[in-house]
């Protein structure tokens, strides 16, 4: 009795072959998709706006007080220091 439930499960095409093959996939690109450290920028003014550098990881543009000394970007996670002396250029 065993045997031949084997014997089912092992057919090509079964439901359980043709699922696995989609599981590994998805899996490591998930991994591959692990966000990057979050980016630490510099500024010399106590108000920042950040859209996320343009471009494909942009988002609409957003202002950040730095009364603080920092802020995050809740978009795209870069930290902003007021710092002027590392801010120049
Ligand atoms: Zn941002």
């Amino acid at each position: 009795m065993g045997y031949r439930a084997r014997s089912a499960y092992s057919r090509p095409g079964a439901p359980t072959t043709s699922a696995r093959p989609n599981l590994t996939p998805s899996a490591m690109k998930h991994a591959a998709e692990a966000p990057p450290p979050p980016e630490i920028v510099y500024v010399k003014e106590k108000r920042v706006a950040c859209n996320g550098n343009g471009g494909a990881l942009g988002h609409p543009i957003v202002w950040y007080s730095l009364e603080s000394g920092s802020a995050e970007c809740g978009y795209c996670d870069r930290k902003f220091v007021y710092d002027p002396d590392k801010a120049k250029g």
